[in-house]
C-alpha cells in the first residue's frame, strides 16, 4: 500500500513536475514573443566627440563663434575679449607678413579659441573667408599665422532625366541642380543641342561629381565627367578630358574623340528664346505687312541679361546709332564677323580682343525695339545670312598622340554611362500627352 501511494505520490509529482516544466516553458514562450528582450548593460560614462576644426580639437577650448560686425576691427575684437594693446600690437606686428588684418570683412565669420580659464583668455582667431578657406592667427605661445583649407569631398553621382518640357523643369522634378542644366548646356551641349528646341522625350544621362566642404557643406555640382543627350533620338556622348595638364585644359570631346566646342556660341544670350528668326520673306503688320527681310536672329530675354561674345575676337564698333541703338560688332577672323544689337549697355570698345563667352554687353532695348532682346547678325565673308544654317568651324580637336590614350581613357566611362538605365516613372506613362507650349512668336522689329 505504502509502496503503492508512494508510488502512485511519486507519479503526481512526477506529471506536476512535467505540468510544471511545461507550463514553464509556455510561459517563457509566451513571455519571449511579448515581453521584448531588455539587454541590461552595464552603464558606461559618456564618451565625449573629439570635434576637430581648422586642425584644433575643440573640446580643449571655450569656443567661441561670431561674425565681423560693422566698426569691428582685429583690435576691437581681441580687446573685448580681454587681450591687452601691447599684446594685440606683438600679434599684429607679426601676422602682418602673412595676413593682413585689416581685410577682415563685414558679415565674415570668425572663431576665438579661449582658454578654458577664469578669464577665458583667447589663444587663437580663425577667419574665415569663404566657405573653404580659413586663416589661423595662434598666439598662444608663441604667434603663428597661416592659411589652410577645409578638407573637400567630391562625390561621385548620376542622374538621368526625359525632357516633358524642359531641362530645368526636368532636373527640378528630381530635385536636381539646375546647375547641371547649365553645365549641360551652356559648357558642353552648347554647340550641338539647341537647347531651346529640345524635344517632349529627349532624354540624358549624366555622371558629375559634388562637391562638400568637411563633409557638410555642400557647394553644389563641381563638375560634368560625361554625358549622354539624346535629342530627336540622336545619341550625344561627351567625355571631359584634359588635353592640358599643365595649363588645366579641359575640354568635352564624343566617343569619335571630336572636339564638341565650336568656334562659335549657338547664342550670344544663355537660356534665351528665339523671337525672331532669320528671315528674308518676313512681313510685318505695323508696316503694312511689306516685305521686311530680317537678316538677324532675335534672342529675346530679360532687360540686363548679359550677352556674350560668341567667338574670339577684335571688337570693330561699339556705339549707338539709329535702329541698332547700343550695339557692338565684333571681328572673328578674315571670314566671319557678328553683331549685337539694342544693348542697354555695352562693355568693350573699340580695338579690345574678346573670348568666346566675355559679355560685351547687356541686353536692352534701345532702337528700333518692341522689347527687350538682342538681335544677332552674323556675316560670312562680308554678307548676311544665317548662322544656324551655317557649318561653323571645330573647336581644337585633339592631338593624334592624345586620341589613343583619350579612347583607352573613356572606355571604361562609357561602359559606366551605358549601363546607368533610364527611371520611368509610372504616374508619368499614366499621365496624358500635353499639348507642346508654344510660345508665340512676338513681331520684335530690329
Ligand atoms: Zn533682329
Amino acid at each position: 500500500m505504502d509502496r503503492e501511494r508512494k508510488r502512485s505520490m511519486g507519479n503526481k509529482y512526477r506529471i506536476a513536475a512535467i505540468l510544471l516544466v511545461v507550463l514553464f516553458s509556455a510561459c517563457n514562450e509566451a513571455a519571449k514573443k511579448t515581453a521584448p528582450v531588455v539587454k541590461v548593460e552595464i552603464p558606461k560614462v559618456p564618451e565625449v566627440k573629439e570635434i576637430v576644426e581648422f586642425g584644433f580639437k575643440l573640446n580643449d577650448y571655450i569656443v567661441k563663434r561670431d561674425t565681423i560686425k560693422s566698426g569691428d576691427s582685429f583690435g576691437h575684437i581681441l580687446g573685448r575679449n580681454n587681450v591687452g594693446y601691447s599684446t594685440i600690437h606683438n600679434i599684429v606686428e607679426s601676422a602682418k607678413n602673412t595676413f593682413d588684418i585689416r581685410s577682415l570683412q563685414l558679415g565674415k565669420p570668425y572663431t576665438l579659441l579661449c582658454a578654458k580659464d577664469s578669464l577665458e583668455t583667447p589663444e587663437c582667431f580663425i577667419y574665415q573667408p569663404n566657405l573653404e578657406d580659413y586663416v589661423v592667427i595662434d598666439f598662444k605661445d608663441s604667434i603663428q599665422t597661416y592659411a589652410d583649407k577645409k578638407p573637400i569631398n567630391y562625390i561621385e553621382k548620376s542622374a538621368t532625366g526625359v525632357i516633358n518640357s524642359s531641362i530645368s523643369e526636368t532636373l527640378e522634378e528630381q530635385g536636381l541642380s539646375p546647375r547641371l542644366a547649365f553645365k549641360l548646356a551652356d559648357e558642353i551641349y552648347a554647340w550641338t543641342i539647341d537647347f531651346r528646341r529640345l524635344q517632349k522625350g529627349d532624354r540624358f544621362k549624366v555622371i558629375y561629381t559634388d562637391k562638400y566642404i568637411d563633409d557638410s557643406i555642400y557647394t553644389g555640382v563641381h563638375n560634368i565627367k560625361a554625358a549622354y543627350f539624346e535629342h530627336n533620338s540622336e545619341p550625344f556622348y561627351a567625355f571631359a578630358f584634359e588635353t592640358d595638364a599643365e595649363k588645366g585644359i579641359v575640354d568635352y570631346f564624343n566617343e569619335d574623340a571630336k572636339n564638341l566646342r565650336r568656334a562659335f556660341l549657338k547664342a550670344p544670350v544663355q537660356f534665351s528664346r528665339i523671337s525672331s528668326r532669320y528671315n528674308l520673306k518676313r512681313r510685318i503688320a505695323v508696316y503694312g505687312y511689306k516685305l521686311r527681310p530680317h537678316k538677324g536672329t532675335d534672342f529675346a530675354a530679360p532687360i540686363g541679361t548679359p550677352i556674350m561674345a560668341t567667338a574670339n575676337g577684335t571688337v570693330t564698333k561699339s556705339e549707338r546709332r539709329g535702329g541698332n541703338g547700343n550695339y557692338v560688332k565684333i571681328r572673328h577672323n578674315a571670314t566671319y564677323e557678328t553683331q549685337y544689337l539694342h544693348m542697354r549697355k555695352r562693355n568693350v570698345r573699340v580695338g579690345d580682343y574678346v573670348k568666346q563667352g566675355d559679355v560685351i554687353g547687356w541686353v536692352g532695348m534701345t532702337g528700333n525695339t518692341g522689347g527687350p532682346h538682342v538681335c544677332y547678325r552674323f556675316w560670312v565673308n562680308g554678307k548676311q545670312v544665317d548662322p544656324f544654317k551655317q557649318k561653323l568651324p571645330q573647336a581644337q580637336s585633339i592631338s593624334d598622340s592624345l586620341k589613343i590614350e583619350y579612347l583607352e581613357f573613356i572606355k571604361p566611362i562609357k561602359e559606366q554611362l551605358d549601363d546607368i538605365p533610364f527611371e520611368v516613372k509610372p504616374e508619368l506613362i499614366e499621365e496624358p500627352e500635353r499639348e507642346t507650349v508654344r510660345q508665340s512668336s512676338q513681331n520684335l522689329i530690329s
